[in-house]
């Protein structure tokens, strides 16, 4: 299938042939047709299937016709709403919404935290069509008095179970209550836990399921690799490798923002060009070290899980995993970052003894046994071989320096007792019509920023092990 196959408006193909596509990608195939309709989306996608596509353009399709070059304000009003749960990513969809709509007349910014309203309410006051917003930010606006929701026609809610995990869902029943009724609203969530339905049943109407490709699964162009090596000779052995590769960029995942500094420090003390991305850096600093990273200034660029969140940087060979995550999920979001629409990609994993739980844990979710490659020189502790059941170190880090959430037990057990590949390991099931789920909202710790989910929530949280099998209509 070919672009033009989908019925786009010209000025939006021409925009998709400059970005160098030739072909929509599965998930762009199914969410055009069904967006364009003005239907109502609950989809399932992870990062790096092109789900940004897949709803942006269709949504500047539908816009286009209230494209004005006018410079009264009152011709431009908020007519699309699309909401994401950290910065980065809201960044990210942003620049998207503008790639996209460069031929279209059609206005867009970008709304969140950590930087000064003031830019964004004179932007906004010059009349704006598209919002990219994270939610605590947009109700400051909402507050000022500096939005209005009067003309919104379309709503996107990207990334829904991280807005979940961020504590952000009674920030989005407040956005929704804002809302005109008569709207056009999409979902995406890569979890559909029961409060993720309860929040789909609030906010759509007869949701298209889109199918897409299963949620745990990695691209087969990812060639994942262990070094089994004690955990004090971890960064030396970083180093090393580094300096094995020194022509290409890579990202390193910690778990810690501490360690995440650290090893920053580390690396730069070692003449490698490295530098730290977490939540605890402010807005201009994050957006400065990514835009080093994205040019090739910064040749490594540690991150912690939550940070990471959200960013697209192409072509990226390698991701190094320094510290295995609490949550095998998180390794499939990390190791996402390579091996992107058919290129080729490196996961390396450096595992000392007290990881090798979460090893198997990840091997069990991607049904995959990694390769080990002892490096000499990096000797793993004696227990290593042993599974590193006596001694669980890591596990006891304290919560106050881990940034996300991860959802811990959540992650085990999910790719046991699946009845049907139509049922998700939550137990939802696709093949049925879509069921309303009571309306009374759990409530939610509410909170602003990179944190830790309420401990019922995690618990409850379960990732759906298969996606989404084709379209369902919520009866009534
Ligand atoms: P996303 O899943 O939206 O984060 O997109 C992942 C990456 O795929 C981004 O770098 C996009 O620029 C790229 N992409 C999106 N659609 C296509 C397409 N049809 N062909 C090739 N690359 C694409």
């Amino acid at each position: 299938m070919k672009f033009a196959d989908l019925g786009l408006l010209p000025e939006l193909q021409r925009a998709v042939a400059d970005a160098g596509y030739t072909e929509p990608t599965p998930i762009q195939q199914q969410a055009i047709p069904i967006v364009m309709h003005g239907l109502d989306v609950m989809g399932g996608a992870q990062t790096g299937t092109g789900k940004t596509a897949g709803f942006t353009l269709p949504m500047l399709h539908r816009l286009a016709r209230h494209a004005s070059t006018s410079t009264s304000p009152a011709r431009h009003p908020v007519r699309a709403l699309i909401l994401a749960p950290t910065r980065e990513l809201a960044m990210q969809v942003h620049e998207s919404v503008q790639t996209y709509g460069k031929y279209l007349p059609l206005r867009s910014t970008c709304i969140y935290g950590g930087v000064d309203m003031n830019p964004q309410m004179q932007e906004l006051r010059r009349g704006i069509e598209i919002v990219v917003a994270t939610p605590g930010r947009l109700l400051d606006h909402v507050q000022q008095k500096t939005i209005q929701f009067g003309q919104v026609e379309i709503l996107v809610l990207d990334e829904a179970d991280r807005m979940l995990d961020m504590g952000f869902i009674p920030d989005i029943r407040r956005i929704l209550a804002l809302l005109p009724a008569n709207r056009q609203s999409l979902l995406f969530s890569a979890t559909f836990s029961n409060e993720i339905k309860k929040l789909a049943d609030q906010m759509l109407k007869n949701p298209q399921l889109i199918e897409v490709a299963r949620r745990n699964t990695v691209s087969e162009t990812i060639s994942h690799r262990v070094h089994p090596v004690s955990a004090g000779l971890k960064r030396n052995l970083l180093a090393h490798i580094l300096r094995h590769e020194p022509d290409s960029q890579v990202l390193v995942f910690v778990d810690t923002k501490l360690v995440c500094s650290r090893l920053a420090h580390f690396l730069a003390r070692h003449e490698i060009a490295a530098d730290a991305i977490h939540g605890d850096k402010s807005q201009q600093q994050r957006t400065e070290t990514l835009d080093g990273f994205k040019s090739g200034r910064i040749r490594v660029l540690v991150a912690t899980d939550v940070a990471a969140r959200g960013l697209d940087i192409d072509d990226l060979p390698y991701v190094i995993n320094f510290e295995l995550p609490h949550t095998a999920e998180d390794y499939v979001h990390r190791i996402g970052r390579t091996g992107r629409a058919g290129r080729s990609g490196n996961a390396v994993s450096l595992v000392c003894a007290e990881e090798r739980g979460r090893l198997a844990e990840i091997q069990k979710l991607i049904n995959l046994e990694i390769p080990q490659e002892p490096i000499a020189g990096f000797d793993v502790e004696d227990d290593f071989h042993d599974g590193g059941q006596r001694k669980r170190r890591g596990d006891k880090r304290p919560r106050s320096d881990k940034e996300g959430g991860g959802r811990g037990s959540a992650s085990r057990g999910r790719t046991s007792g699946r009845k049907s590949p139509l049922i998700a390991a939550d137990g939802f099931d696709f093949s049925q019509p879509y069921q309303p789920m009571a309306q009374d909202a759990d409530k939610l710790g509410e909170t602003d920023g990179e944190i830790q989910p309420p401990a019922a929530v995690r618990k409850h949280q379960r990732p759906i092990a298969f996606l989404l099998g084709g379209l369902g209509r919520k009866p009534g």
